[in-house]
């Protein structure tokens, strides 16, 4: 039987672990758990077992299960890691608390335009293609310094550009997993370096989330360890 709130507390186990094996503390990698594909009874368990902040890929998904959460959305986080289209932004804008995915300067000026004055800045991250996998949605890295300095340049009132995120190819050894992650945070610095304040790395998964932290993470998104297979 799957159980939301031990599996909740082995990731963190594995997450405290990862850190103090690099002198990290362990609240410097904030957990963010991946409810796509389960239902809201699923984040009602992982709410009650002291979870705050939870991605979602899918918009409509996610807009459907914050909305059969709404009594519980002050003491919830949400975050779209997934694919942002033109067409669903002003829903994304008006929703949820972060994007994690944005790929294209016109993504991040709707969402700015669309952000209801009323609510915190979105907070968004940049998606970078950081294998170079064609078939991987996010920017190129060479584009990424062009596409950080325009997104950060918006009203800060309705975004503010917080880091990068990526999803590196899969591999089998610890040592292959951290090439990618090592990447991603070599190109935070770099664009820290030319004058943005950044302090954002969403990376590491299930299966990478200790060579993500090894590197650098400040966020980590986990769905199958905490939920179940999908
Ligand atoms: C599904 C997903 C995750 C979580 O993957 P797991 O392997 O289940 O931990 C993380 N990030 C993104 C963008 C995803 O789509």
């Amino acid at each position: 039987m799957v159980s939301i709130g031990s599996n909740l507390q082995e990731v963190k186990r594995r997450m405290a672990v990862a850190c103090s094996h690099v002198g990290r503390p362990a609240n410097s990698v904030t957990l963010l758990a991946v409810s796509k594909t389960f239902g809201p009874e699923a984040v009602r368990a992982a709410q009650a077992a002291g979870q705050r902040a939870f991605g979602e890929n899918y918009v409509q998904e996610g807009l459907a299960k914050i909305e059969a959460l709404a009594d519980l959305r002050a003491q919830l986080q949400w975050h779209l890691i997934g694919p942002l289209q033109s067409n669903k932004t002003r829903a994304v804008a008006e929703a949820f608390d972060w994007v994690h995915s944005v790929d294209r300067l016109k993504t991040a000026e709707r969402l700015a335009a669309q952000r209801p004055p009323g609510l915190p800045p979105l907070q968004l991250c940049l998606q970078v293609n950081i294998s170079g996998e064609a078939s991987k949605s996010g920017v190129a890295p060479a584009d990424v310094p062009a596409l950080a300095a325009a997104v950060a340049a918006l009203p800060r009132e309705r975004v503010r550009l917080r880091g990068l995120m990526a999803i590196p190819e899969p591999a089998a050894t610890l040592q292959a997993q951290r090439a990618p992650h090592a990447a991603l945070h070599a190109l935070l610095q770099a664009l820290n370096a030319g004058g943005l304040a950044l302090d954002t790395l969403s990376m590491g998964m299930s299966a990478d989330l200790e060579a993500a932290v090894a590197e650098g993470a400040t966020i980590v998104r986990v769905g199958s360890a905490i939920f179940g297979a999908r």
